[in-house]
């Protein structure tokens, strides 16, 4: 047990700690004396001060020693563009950057990565030279999305990871806390100093019994879903626990971990088990899985007897596939029951394009589960009815498909292999099948669906599934079809029903890794240079945002009171303008286009509360800013949900934006509108939100005593009639006090450190 074992083949300089963990979780015992979740054991074993650190769930706010942070590139540009500001010499924590949001789908894997690596030469060579700068592993275009190389390459069990991008918990599938964060949280941790998370609370769903056909561990999560809803697992990390669990492969887990972030959990995480072990050996990696097996009971499993928040059950025996869509991912429909839904909801039942692959659902028992179904619909003589597109998760399942003849079934079938990136997950999709605002169906096995997500339509009503029953759907080219109980017609005019999906959990001949495309960090950094240039429009260097001038904040105008849900991809889209992602003013110029005013139900078009000119959000946030008055937001429940994008908080600070007034936020958008220096706060009464006017004007008062746990008071001035008090809550502690003071947590960490 007191062996050096390295957390990953790729750094010499990282080694798994379990002794320290261990030695940790004595402390936590002796003061809690309680028997512990598994969760609990890793959050609890990774803080900075085990002795006094206050713990209480949902409450406490944990300091927490991280063991690694990892930026994919659309959020690493904003993230180094901080450490840089810090000033220091490297990072503290090891970490890797990845290149694959950047990478538009539109003809073919190789041809895209070509178009891409010349569109974006600028960024890829700014991320590749500040990794070598500061000590940082590099991924380059073409390697692989963030999540499927973390969980091949880093992750271990007991681990704890932050990341920033939202589906960071894919890691959980390996036994690990991997948690998703914004690029100022990364900062702090790449800085050395401890990161804060509040005690979350725990979700412990069971499974029982085996699954079998055409269920597969997507449907866990989307049956899950909507049990939860999209907010249900908000400030909780859900822990999977249950005889279930040992009956599917460790890759399956990771997509159950990866959609987590779907119910809005801080993360989710499965115990160490076998599959984990079969992984770890796949991954060349036996050295960590035997470290592993030695902590098994004490540290990696929860303690007999330990206690859950909440628990929900399934039983795998009686799980059927799902469909969750459009438009959100908890609205979930069994498959049995599309067929009555569909017609009844007005959902288009012609399926256009079938999707697998992305970070969520592109392992080798993904790939060879929806190869065989293709094999077995070939033998029929049929191939897609839609477009089908195929985006391996990495380098290495790409080459390992390829080699064992996957990609081959797929490109038979009529399906296009894209490049190992994001793609059309998140808008990088050039689709031309269609004319914008056409009404229309899209199967994904992805995780996100909201609007416009995937092409930009608003009118593009966007499934997810697992891949096999994507694959099903491109077969049959309808919504409405089952592959448990429908028949399709041969191409001999014969009816059949598709054998149900068979497939390997890892290759039985082994990975091939494919192209080397890891840049490792040089030993002697000094000569490396980190160049922005000044007429960059893809890059620009930060300004400090002002500290807070020491007075309450008097007649601010509501920029714009928000109608329906409010997610990250409505304060900052993604798409076309994830290429402004390190040049913080022209990202701004997207700033909640895609929210929806309530006075006009219309994106992107709201008046001037001075001049009642009718216009576009950013540019009437821009003018109050250079007219010298400050705005307030309005937003209704779970403002926020979706990515760890800190642009949507830094765009609104950047604008001139004081306070953000909203029923609830989501966990990661909260703390990053917090770190930017902005005013995070809750209706204490939500129903005021309706007495709210959007022509209304707001004080926000008692700032000189901000405190932790005590409200704030909003003075509303309605056009017409007497002001009135709007009771406001915060979830602020004394720090994050500190960072509103200082105008930022980044100008917070650069006081602290010169002082
Ligand atoms: Fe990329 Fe989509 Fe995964 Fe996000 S969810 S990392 S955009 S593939």
């Amino acid at each position: 047990r007191d062996s050096k074992v390295h957390m990953n083949n790729l750094e010499d300089h990282s080694f798994i700690n379990y002794k320290k963990n261990i030695d940790n979780l004595a402390i936590i015992r002796r003061r809690l004396n309680r028997p512990l979740t598994y969760a609990e054991k890793i959050l609890y074993s990774h803080l900075d001060d085990p002795e006094n650190q206050e713990i209480e769930r949902g409450k406490s706010y944990l300091k927490l020693r991280p063991d690694r942070v990892a930026c994919q590139d659309a959020t690493a540009q904003m993230a180094i563009l901080q450490f840089i500001s810090a000033g220091l010499p490297s990072v503290a924590t090891p970490a890797t950057v990845h290149c694959d949001h950047l990478i538009q789908a539109q003809k073919s894997g190789p041809e895209d990565l070509v178009r891409a690596k010349k569109m974006n030469k600028e960024v890829f060579e700014f991320l590749a030279s500040a990794c070598a700068k500061y000590n940082i592993g590099f991924w380059g275009p073409g390697s692989g999305i963030i999540h499927q190389i973390l969980l091949e390459n880093y992750a271990f069990p007991g681990a704890l990871f932050i990341g920033t991008d939202s589906h960071t918990p894919n890691a959980g599938g390996l036994g690990q806390l991997a948690i998703g964060v914004g690029g100022a949280d990364a900062v702090d941790v790449l800085a050395g100093q401890s990161w804060e998370l509040k005690a979350p609370k725990f979700i412990g769903v069971k499974l029982t019994g085996r699954m079998s056909g055409w269920t597969s561990p997507k449907d866990i999560i989307l049956k899950l879903a909507g049990i939860t809803t999209v907010k249900g697992g908000t400030g909780a990390i859900v822990e999977y626990f249950g005889d279930g669990i040992n009956t599917f492969s460790c890759t399956g887990m990771a997509t159950i971990c990866n959609m987590g972030a779907e119910i809005g959990a801080t993360t989710s995480v499965f115990p160490f088990n076998n599959s984990m072990v079969e992984f770890l050996n796949a991954t060349d990696r036996s050295d960590i899985a035997d470290f592993a097996k030695l902590y098994q009971h004490d540290y990696l499993s929860a303690d007999k007897g330990c206690e859950y928040d909440q628990v929900i059950e399934i039983d795998l025996n009686n799980l059927e596939p799902y469909v969750n869509g459009p438009f959100t991912p908890d609205l979930a429909t069994p498959v049995s029951k599309m067929k009555d839904v569909a017609p009844v909801k007005g959902w288009p039942t012609d399926v256009r394009v079938g999707l697998i692959g992305s970070c969520t659902n592109s392992s080798y028992e993904d790939m060879s589960r929806a190869a065989s179904i293709i094999e077995d619909a070939k033998k029929h003589g049929l191939k897609a009815k839609t477009l089908f597109t195929v985006t391996p998760g990495s380098e290495q399942v790409r080459a390992t498909i390829e080699r064992d003849g996957f990609l081959h079934t797929f490109e038979e079938f009529g399906g296009k292999v894209l490049a190992n990136a994001c793609g059309p997950c998140i808008g990088q999709w050039d689709r031309q099948d269609i004319k914008k605002g056409e009404k229309n169906t899209i199967v994904s096995s992805f995780n996100r669906n909201f609007t416009s997500r995937n092409d930009g339509n608003p009118q593009t009503h966007a499934f997810v599934a697992s891949p096999e029953m994507v694959v099903a759907y491109a077969i049959s080219g309808d919504l409405r079809f089952n592959p448990v109980s429908d028949t399709l017609l041969g191409a001999d005019g014969k009816e059949f029903k598709l054998q149900p999906p068979e497939g390997e959990g890892l290759p039985a001949k082994g990975y091939d890794k494919g192209k080397d495309t890891y840049q490792a960090p040089p030993a002697d950094r000094s000569s490396v240079r980190v160049a922005i240039a000044p007429t960059s429009d893809r890059l620009q260097q930060l300004t400090p945002f002002k500290p807070w001038n020491g007075k309450d904040a008097k007649n601010m105008p509501i920029l714009i009171k928000s109608f329906g849900k409010t997610t990250t991809d409505h304060i900052s889209m993604a798409g076309p303008w994830l290429k402004y992602r390190g040049h913080l003013q022209n990202i701004s110029n997207n700033y909640m286009i895609g929210a929806i005013n309530i006075v006009n139900k219309e994106a992107n078009n709201i008046q001037n509360h001075y001049n009642g000119a009718w216009g576009g959000v950013p540019d009437t946030a821009a003018w109050y800013r250079d007219h010298g008055h400050k705005w307030v937001v309005i937003g209704g429940e779970n403002f926020g949900e979706g990515s760890s994008r800190e642009h949507a908080a830094l765009e609104p600070r950047f604008l001139g934006g004081f306070a953000i007034v909203t029923k609830s936020f989501a966990r990661i958008h909260e703390t990053n509108l917090k770190k930017q220096g902005l005013l995070a706060l809750n209706f204490k009464n939500p129903e005021d939100y309706d007495k709210i006017n959007p022509d209304d004007e707001m004080d926000i008062v008692g700032l000189a005593s901000f405190a932790p746990g005590k409200d704030l008071t909003m003075v509303v001035h309605p056009k017409n009639g007497s002001a009135w008090k709007c009771p406001l809550t915060h979830s602020f502690n004394k720090e994050q006090i500190e960072w509103f003071k200082a105008g930022s947590a980044l100008n917070r960490m650069k006081n602290v450190f010169a002082a």
